[in-house]
């Protein structure tokens, strides 16, 4: 049995509710499910068979305001997963001070198997089933691992057409031409990069002249690993799910990313200098900076003490669990919290929702100005309290977002 995510996500918040003192029957509220839906995706294939999927989407809190979070599909997708996922979205909201509860939604499948009609096929499918759980004012999806502008297209189609009107704003991560946000696209590498660049200079170190490994090639990981490369950052290494790429002269990303862009994999490209190394040797490879901008608990108990890095700045949610994060922090390693750290995609998914309700759109300048602004207040907030308490940063970003759940929690009072 691997690890439970949901288990992670419960065991965080006691570790949270302890260390702030919190009152039992919050702490009890907080690992509470608002709502889970579970939904059957049937789908006639291409060849005429029939296929059933398993679908979910589920709101952890809407107290804050609707629910906001991402659709991943996968074949790893699980109902426990996606309640972890819409739990941390909970968090990554409030410490933004996003007026947006947590929510989160995934299909169990593998969507490199589908054609691109029977991906559509899908996704309208799914939309449909879920279709009263979202909303405008309900709860707005957006991408998230294997999903993209054009899943977010056709569900704000399927949407609007059984609206009988266009509604943009019940999906983020749309395409510009339908009510998409400029920016939206590299926002979470765009705010690992502010996030990052803000640490360095928190510690004194000068970013240009430290080593990266990112672990994860797709839109989170490849963003990130762009802006350091224009930057002048040396990444080392970088791995997709078909294994890594090492060097330690440093790799050309920009090739690297028209590479992948082009449906190749990291494990076919050729070049004398780089060896080929695994997913797993990726993590304890010696470097400054560690991205993980893949999946969640690939930093555990196994391998949390080889680690050989300065700093983990968490691209991905949830890629390191309870116990690695322990042993990261007695080797005084820091941990960047995925909450605060990859916040800049729902930062911008909340100026995309924002932009669509108002019809009213902005330029790119103001979208990286304001984003940069909700990402560094966050941060200088979760620094400060870090080393006031002397508590990991993980701990001090979930005390602030766990303070302004409990807080609305209270002043709302429990229905009846
Ligand atoms: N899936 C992204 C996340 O985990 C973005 C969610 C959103 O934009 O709503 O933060």
């Amino acid at each position: 049995m691997g690890i439970n995510p949901f288990d992670v996500a419960k065991k965080q918040i006691d570790i949270v509710a302890e260390e702030m003192g919190l009152d039992a029957n919050l702490t009890k509220y907080l690992k509470r499910i608002e709502r889970s839906l579970i939904v059957s995706i049937p789908i006639v294939m291409d060849d005429g068979d029939l296929e059933i999927f398993e679908g979910y989407r589920i709101h952890h809190s809407t107290v804050r305001g609707p629910g906001k979070g991402g659709i991943r599909y996968s074949p790893e997708v699980t109902l426990d997963e996606v309640k972890a996922l819409a739990t941390w979205m909970t968090w990554k909201c409030s410490l933004l001070n996003l007026p947006l509860g947590g929510a989160k939604g995934g299909v169990c499948v593998d969507p490199r198997q589908l054609s691109k009609k029977e991906l559509e096929r899908l996704t309208r499918r799914y939309t449909s089933e879920i279709i009263n759980f979202i909303g405008p004012d309900i709860d707005i999806p957006a991408p998230d691992v294997n999903t993209n502008a054009q899943i977010m297209s056709w569900m704000m189609d399927v949407y609007s057409m059984q609206k009988g009107r266009s509604v943009p704003g019940v999906v983020t991560g749309k395409p510009v031409e339908i009510g998409g946000s400029v920016g939206r696209e590299p926002a979470t590498g765009m705010g690992l990069y502010y996030v990052i660049e803000a640490m360095c200079e928190k510690l004194n170190f000068d970013l240009k002249s430290q080593t990266i490994v990112i672990q994860g090639f797709g839109n989170v990981g490849g963003t990130i690993a762009e802006f350091l490369y224009k930057e002048g950052c040396k990444t080392i290494a970088v791995s997709d799910i078909s294994g890594a790429l090492y060097s330690p002269e440093g790799l050309d990303i920009e090739k690297l990313l028209e590479w992948t862009k082009k449906g190749n994999y990291l494990k076919d490209y050729k070049d004398k200098n780089y060896s080929l190394i695994t997913n797993e040797e990726i993590l304890t490879t010696k470097c400054d900076i560690l991205i993980p901008a893949a999946l969640e608990n690939q930093i555990t108990q196994k391998n949390a003490n080889n680690i050989r890095c300065k700093i983990i700045l968490e691209g991905a949610n949830g890629p390191v669990t309870t116990e690695a994060d322990n042993i990261l922090f007695s080797k005084g390693i820091y941990v960047i919290p995925d909450i605060l750290a990859n916040g800049g995609g729902v930062c911008v998914s909340y100026f995309e929702y924002v932009q669509d309700i108002r019809a009213y759109f902005w330029e790119l300048d103001r979208i990286n100005k304001e984003l940069k602004k909700i990402l560094l207040k966050a941060f200088e907030e979760v620094y400060a309290l870090s080393k006031e308490r002397k508590i990991k940063l993980r701990t001090a970003a979930y005390i602030i977002a766990v303070s302004r759940i409990a807080k609305a929690i209270e002043l709302r009072g429990i229905f009846p």
